[in-house]
């Protein structure tokens, strides 16, 4: 581990102005931050007046990894969010084999520390298989590194067991992490139920499929006493069960993803599987209602959903295609070009959804720039300009519906625990 300064950088006050200043790092951690450090034989960086963030936090990411290796590795998928400026992300548990078992979660943490290149939190899953018969055994699971329980991909369907499942997270001080499907109410569905859905045939799932669950798990989560946490709200009716919920004192948070908060339905160009996820892009109406339950903090944080999936799968069309598209390169300079850019929100606010407040949400010790801390931080060119193209992703999925945006403010280099582990062009480390 090399210790370095970084000069010249911008960093963000608490206030939201931006100070000049140099950082120190020493054995992985931020030692120093202030004004024209003296060297004492470190390696220096010079940042040339771009922004230092704190590294980026993705609580909802799909590595793979085993058993989806075509689509995308621990490898590939951790050099992703490098390149992205995430240092540290949470991968979810719909692999081959689950991490449902003390003995596959050890060995997915064996493959996470040989080949991963940010720090990996590694979810596990509610039900053995995530098949939805049986609880899987949390304690074990957590002694083995689980971050938190999920059957991400699916929802769990009965009350019951989103009961149990609860009550068991409460008493081992973990959260329950919660795709909100109702089974019954899928239909089959590939897109939203609105417009798009009547004009293509194509079948839509309703908004109520999504928050029936999140009405029927708050009031779970209440009883339980547990944390519950909401993954990619999609509907204006699921913003308002969690505003209520947070006004009634319950334990719940939200996450939204960077394509909720800038695509809906009428953005679809057609029979185009790039446009496919699960939940779907909704109307224009529950897209104006996320931006809304971000702003006033009923929305806690921004997660990409990264879902890679191969060019031959989404070459499929709508009906058939897997749901999933890939975020963790494109997050930051699509939400800083067309929410930061366009006055929407404040630069300070949109580094906050990707720092800070998913780490908060879950007490993680991270996502902040202070003495101590692990030195993980994203160099941002604000005034850089470029388009994007698949083609040059690290992630091997390139499904993307935002192929060709232009888009301003990327990543130039990221550190993680004070190594240059991405960087564009050059190396002087
Ligand atoms: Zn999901």
């Amino acid at each position: 581990m090399s210790d370095m300064i970084i000069r010249n950088g911008e960093l963000l006050t608490s206030e939201g102005t931006l100070e000049r200043k140099d950082i120190r790092i020493k054995d992985g951690l931020i030692a120093e931050i202030g004004s024209e450090l003296l060297n004492h034989g470190e390696k220096e960086w010079d940042a040339n007046g771009q922004i230092l963030s704190p590294g980026f936090v993705d609580l909802h990411v799909h590595l793979r990894e085993p058993g989806g290796e075509k689509k995308e590795t621990i490898e590939t998928g951790t050099l992703a969010a490098a390149k992205g400026g995430f240092t540290t992300i949470a991968a979810m548990p719909n692999t081959r084999p689950v991490p449902d078992s003390p003995e596959s979660m050890k060995q997915l943490m064996e493959r996470i520390q040989e080949k991963a290149h940010v720090r990996v939190l590694p979810y596990a899953a509610i039900t053995e298989r995530q098949l939805g018969r049986d609880l899987t055994d949390f304690e074990a699971l957590k002694r083995e590194g689980a971050f938190a329980f999920t059957d991400d991909g699916v929802g769990v369907q009965t009350a019951g067991q989103m009961f149990e499942a609860m009550k068991k997270a409460a008493e081992i001080g973990k959260a329950v992490v919660a795709h909100c499907e109702d089974n019954s109410l899928i239909y089959g569905g590939a897109v939203h139920d609105g417009e798009f859905s009547r004009q293509s045939g194509i079948p839509g799932i309703p908004s109520i499929c999504e928050s029936v669950h999140i009405a029927r798990d708050v009031l779970l989560a209440e009883a339980a006493g547990c944390h519950y946490h909401v993954c990619h709200i999609s509907t204006k009716e699921s913003v308002r069960v969690v505003r209520d919920a947070k006004k009634a004192g319950i334990m719940v948070t939200a996450e939204v993803t960077p394509h909720h908060l800038l695509l809906n339905e009428e953005d679809i160009p057609g029979d185009d599987a790039m446009f496919k996820m699960n939940p779907p892009l909704r109307s224009k109406e529950d897209q104006a209602a996320l931006i809304e339950g971000l702003m006033d903090g009923t929305i806690d944080f921004i997660a990409t959903d990264h879902a890679p999936h191969t060019a031959e799968e989404k070459a499929e069309g709508m009906r058939l295609a897997p749901f999933g598209i890939v975020g963790l390169e494109t997050a930051f300079p699509l939400l800083y070009t067309n929410l930061v850019e366009k006055g929407e929100c404040s630069l300070i606010q949109l580094i906050d959804w990707m720092t800070k407040k998913p780490a908060e949400a879950f007490n993680l010790p991270f996502g902040k720039m202070e003495i101590g801390m692990p030195a993980d931080i994203v160099v941002l060119d604000l005034k850089k300009e470029a388009r994007i193209n698949p083609q040059e992703f690290l992630s091997k999925g390139k499904n993307t519906p935002f192929a060709d945006w232009v888009c301003k403010g990327w990543p130039t280099a990221t550190f993680f625990n004070g190594n240059p582990v991405w960087t564009e062009g050059r190396v002087n480390a």
